[in-house]
């Protein structure tokens, strides 16, 4: 029946075309519609165009009227580069690229980065020493820029040499190291490079330019120059110290030691009688002798008294000079006021030395108004107590030399007039160095002559009676 029904329509519809009574097309589509694949090329129409960034839409039609859409792909932009905006990097700042769309005019910026610098020749800023690196440093060229880079050069392997440093006396002898005087090496910056406090010394330093530099030097003491330049061609630096006996009233903590400057202090001189009492300075006695030897005493004191004979001897021996020590040397005699002993007790041990106590005798000694000078001066023992370390006692015997400084003192019991002789020529030796201009007039390498106690002087013995 349907097939029939079919059928039958279509007979009615080419039977209405044949009448005229449909239109054609219509009829034709009818017909088309059931038969035809769609062919969408015949015609586009675009409903939304495609920009930069968004897609568009257009319907393509087939040519039977059937449309379908389409999707327009976005086109993406369309970037030109803008010359006028655009900025070079250089080594200072960073540059910049500017991008327009030439149809949405979308701009995009790119950041474009520094540049290296265009570094010119090393330059030494700071030369290296072979105790210090140095530095080099090398600018950029271009107009404008301050970069800079910096490099270490590295210390100078460098050889080193041995600085020999040598703190002398006048006199030429080594200074005595007691006093602490501190030896510096310092480099050319003031930097402390060694320090030392022996007074003859050699350094080890590397190759290079140094101050050596005297710090703390004693009082009563002068030096010609604190710091002496040294490198490895002026290896050898001598500091001359100059004495000068100490003016005014000695300082709370002044003690006597080795090395030593002495005061210029007043000592009572005291004589068989009053009558031959004298007062003198250290600097009148230093005027007049080339050195002095104090014996340091008391009239009770065992030591003491045993060894009054050979202090004689020893005053009374000729040295190498020809001179008896007793003219070339002032020989004093310091009686200690911190055992008491006053102005008559020294009278009556210049005397007779065996007079502080009636068992004396047994020590057979036979000086008799004494020769030497017999000092009283509580003020200067007062300078040796105050040092325990080296002042120990009674007697002791203390050299001071021309210039005023102590070379010697020891507290020891003598046991022979050698022991005298041989400090004094010590101290003549240096007197000669430091006046005679070092003329071998006096030498002191002979062995002096030493008196018996027989050929003791006993002048001004009747004196006494
Ligand atoms: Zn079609
Ligand atoms: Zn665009
Ligand atoms: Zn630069």
């Amino acid at each position: 029946m349907k097939k029939n029904g079919k059928r039958i329509l279509g007979i009615v519809f080419a039977a209405a075309c044949a009448m005229g009574l449909m239109s054609f097309a219509s009829a034709c589509e009818m017909e088309e519609a059931e038969n035809h694949t769609h062919d969408y090329s015949a015609r586009r129409e675009v409903i939304t165009p495609a920009t930069c960034v968004e897609d568009g839409l257009a319907l393509e039609y087939c040519a039977c009227g059937e449309s379908h859409e389409v999707k327009l792909d976005r086109l993406g932009h369309d970037y030109q580069i803008k010359q006028d905006e655009c900025v070079e990097a250089t080594c200072m700042k960073e540059g910049q690229t500017v991008e327009v769309c030439s149809r949405c005019s979308d701009r995009q910026v790119h950041t474009t980065e520094k540049i290296a610098h265009d570094f010119g020749e090393w330059e030494t800023e700071t030369p290296a020493t072979s105790s210090a690196p140095g530095k080099k440093v090398r600018h950029c060229k271009r107009e404008g820029c301050d970069g800079k880079e910096e490099e270490e050069i590295p210390k100078l392997e460098v050889e080193t040499f041995q600085l020999s440093v040598n703190v002398l006396r006048t006199s030429g002898e080594v200074f005595p190291s007691t006093r602490g005087i501190r030896i510096e090496v310092q480099d050319k910056s003031g930097y402390v490079i060694e320090r030392n406090y022996q007074m003859s010394h050699k350094f080890e330093l590397p190759d290079g330019e140094y101050n050596v530099v005297i710090v703390d030097v004693p009082e009563g003491f002068t030096v010609d120059q604190t710091s002496i330049p040294a490198d490895a061609t002026h290896n050898s630096v001598e500091f001359v110290l100059h004495a000068s006996l100490l003016k005014g009233v000695p300082k709370n903590t002044t003690t006597y030691k080795v090395g030593s400057v002495l005061y210029d202090q007043t000592l009572e001189i005291i004589g068989l009688t009053e009558e031959e009492d004298k007062k003198v300075t250290i600097s009148e006695l230093l005027s007049e002798y080339k050195a002095i030897l104090f014996n340091v005493y008391f009239s009770t004191c065992d030591g003491c008294v045993s060894e009054v004979d050979y202090l004689m001897n020893a005053y009374n021996a000729r040295s190498s000079t020809g001179k008896i020590y007793g003219e070339e040397v002032a020989m004093v005699m310091l009686a200690s006021s911190a055992s008491r002993e006053s102005k008559a007790t020294i009278r009556r041990f210049k005397a007779d030395p065996t007079s502080g106590k009636t068992d004396y005798q047994k020590y057979g000694i036979r000086s008799r108004n004494l020769p030497t000078m017999m000092a009283y001066c509580p003020a200067m023992e007062e300078l040796f107590l105050r040092n325990r370390e080296s002042f120990k006692g009674y007697p002791t015997t203390v050299i001071v030399d021309s210039e005023g400084v102590i070379i010697h003192l020891n507290t020891v019991v003598a046991r022979s007039a050698d022991e005298f002789t041989k400090l004094m020529d010590r101290a003549i030796t240096i007197y000669q160095k430091l006046h005679e201009n070092g003329n071998s007039a006096g030498g002191g390498d002979q062995a002096p002559v030493a008196l018996l106690p027989e050929q003791l002087s006993v002048e001004g013995r009747g004196k006494n009676d």
